[in-house]
């Protein structure tokens, strides 16, 4: 079960960026090798709508960075966005929708702060998840319990506020978790995701923790997205399959 991570995507690879080029790539390949789009609540609650066969992959975008969502100024989508890249992707592969999870960052995620709320219901109307990435991406773990709870709840606030939906998820700044093991689910959160390095658990693995999902970085070097699907392609790793 392959969850991908992504932050900018830019002109050039560099270690926090990928390529517009690169992300096409991404887009293609997991197409061809038989991958389908699900969000992190599809694939937690185990009601992931796939062809038999298919595998699922769940994309995710943390920091809410300007390039995953940017608006022209005759108001459409730049299509050298995240957003816009795959958009025309799906028009010519109807089977690979645009369906992600973004961990955003408050109060004006994906900069255009005039443009937030535009952009809440351009995610609302294709199916996409917002989740949280603490208030002020937060180290989690080196903060007192105190103001741990008050950045979990400050961005959920903000979420169902601006969303109009309460967020489940929370992708950990740096892959820190707080001290206290329950804070989380305190706070309202029922999963939390990590920053590397390898495929989580199939939606029916007992041993699946949701407060631990790991995450595979969309990179070519060691560990990340290219490394996992020579891998899958070269049939050492395999993928959860739908049955
Ligand atoms: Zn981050």
């Amino acid at each position: 079960m392959l969850i991908v991570e992504y932050h900018r995507i830019a002109r050039k690879e560099a270690r926090w960026d990928r390529s517009i080029e690169a992300f096409r790539r991404d887009l293609e390949r997991l197409h061809r090798l038989g991958f389908r789009p699900v969000t992190l609540s599809e694939y937690l609650e185990n009601r992931m709508d796939l062809p038999p066969g298919a595998s699922p992959v769940v994309f995710t975008f943390d920091d809410s960075h300007l390039s995953q969502i940017r608006f022209l100024a005759d108001g459409t989508l730049d299509p050298e966005c995240a957003l816009g890249i795959w958009s025309e992707f799906a028009k010519e592969h109807p089977d690979f929708p645009v369906r992600a999870t973004f961990f955003i960052l408050p109060p004006t995620p994906w900069g255009q702060p005039r443009q937030v709320a535009a952009k809440f219901r351009l995610l609302r109307d294709l199916g996409c998840e917002v989740g949280s990435h603490t208030y002020s991406h937060a180290n989690l773990r080196r903060l007192r319990a105190a103001d741990a709870e008050s950045e979990l709840r400050r961005s959920s606030d903000w979420i169902a506020r601006e969303f109009g939906e309460r967020p489940t998820a929370v992708a950990l700044p740096y892959g820190l978790a707080p001290k206290d093991p329950e804070l989380l689910g305190r706070c309202g959160f029922r999963a939390a995701l990590l920053v590397g390095a390898g495929p989580a658990p199939s939606p029916e693995n007992p041993k699946l923790d949701p407060f631990r999902l790991p995450r595979i970085q969309a990179i070519d070097g060691e560990f990340g997205l290219a490394y996992w699907l020579d891998r899958i392609e070269a049939g050492e790793v395999r993928p959860y399959v739908a049955p």
